[in-house]
């Protein structure tokens, strides 16, 4: 039925029907992505798309790469590389979505690349389809992994050629600077949206489109962020980040997806429209990840009487919950992030919190610089 229903459309769907004018979605734009991505495979999905595409017409190159779902826009002049990958969690569409919107207005001459160079990478093809995090593991911790096992596994030792840039269908690009990485997921939990990225790379967050920032220093994660698409880029000599662009299905997930998307390639220079910055609201320096522990329980918000939410404020020594060793307290004024209800997972299963300085000096220089200023 969801088939027929696509078909019908055509391959370039009903949003761009008819007078070739925006139509106003009669479904949101969760639910035609759900449609869209579990109806059938990215690499035909994308692959539709590009049917329609006539060399000739534009001013970039588009190539699918050896590897199924990967694509190259190429500018034909040395600039920037940048990846955009997403899905590399099946259950998170919105950068897949993004992506595909972006490839399209591409493929029929709606937008284009001034200078260097876009490679789109969709993940984890068949989780996406099933609409599933993941078949066997985790796909964001194995990059660069050994040992491992897993369907996931076998697709990331594919991947990896792309994330360290060094993939031989690239090498004919003239790059210029570091290649860039911005890999797009949603979270099952209602969150603000927030960009991650290494502290050494703070001067960059204004230019994301996502007001929200997490930084960690590398020597302080541990080795699982590591094996992550941007810890392994990053290891690769990439200026990585990862977009969590809010819950999976909500609408505003997407539209922020598509906004990041369209902010990370304009601040990389790939675009014909300028930077645009965006004020960061909150920033945060990662201080842990603290995971599931045996009779762990939160204790409320003390403002709102509620349970904690994904950037509440929590001042030094506030009491966060307890387990059967004790109660947790804020070791200093910062954000909680991402608190998991116990009761859904299993212990030893992740993480129940992460807790994050609140940086405000350093957000307020960096909502005072201005492009090309290092603050
Ligand atoms: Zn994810």
């Amino acid at each position: 039925m969801v088939r027929e229903v696509l078909s019908a459309r055509g391959a370039f769907g009903s949003r761009y029907a008819g007078s070739g004018g925006l139509e106003l979605p009669s479904v949101s734009i969760a639910d035609e992505a759900l449609t869209r991505w579990t109806a059938a495979p990215a690499a035909q999905v994308f692959g539709e798309i590009l049917e329609g595409y006539i060399e000739s017409d534009l001013a970039v190159k588009i190539s699918r790469l050896p590897l199924s779902s990967c694509y190259l826009i190429d500018s034909g002049k040395p600039g920037p590389l940048c990846t955009v990958s997403s899905g590399v969690h099946g259950d998170e569409l919105c950068g897949v979505e993004a992506s595909y919107l972006f490839f399209k207005d591409v493929v029929l001459g709606r937008r284009t690349l001034d200078w260097g160079a876009v490679v789109i990478v969709v993940g984890n093809e068949e989780a996406i389809l099933e609409n599933r995090r993941c078949l066997d593991v985790d796909m964001n911790r194995v990059f660069g992994g050994v040992g491992l096992e897993g369907r996931e596994v076998a697709r990331a030792k594919e991947l990896e050629a792309i994330y360290a840039s060094r993939h031989e269908a690239l090498q004919h690009l003239q790059t210029e600077g570091a290649p860039l990485v911005a890999d797009f997921h949603s979270m099952s939990i209602q969150s603000p949206p927030v960009v991650w990225g290494e502290y050494a790379q703070h001067r960059h967050l204004p230019y994301l489109g996502i007001p929200n920032a997490v930084l960690h220093q590398r020597n302080q994660v541990d080795s699982r962020f590591l094996r992550t698409v941007q810890g392994f880029s990053t290891n690769h000599h990439s200026l990585a980040f990862t977009f969590e662009c809010g819950q999976h299905h909500a609408e505003s997930t997407f539209l922020l997806a598509q906004r990041a998307l369209d902010h990370f390639l304009r601040y990389a220079g790939v675009l014909p429209e300028p930077a645009e910055k965006t004020s960061l609201e909150r920033l945060g320096l990662l201080m842990r990840t603290v995971e599931n522990s045996k009779g762990f329980a939160f204790r409320d918000n003390p403002i709102t009487g509620q349970p904690w939410k994904s950037f509440d404020v929590i001042r030094r020594n506030g009491e966060i919950g307890s387990d059967e060793r004790g109660v947790h307290l804020m070791p200093k004024d910062g954000y909680i992030l991402f608190p998991r209800s116990p009761k859904s997972i299993a212990i030893g299963e992740g993480a129940v919190y992460v807790l994050a300085q609140q940086e405000e000096s350093l957000r307020n220089a960096l909502n005072h610089s201005s492009l090309g200023e290092s603050s």
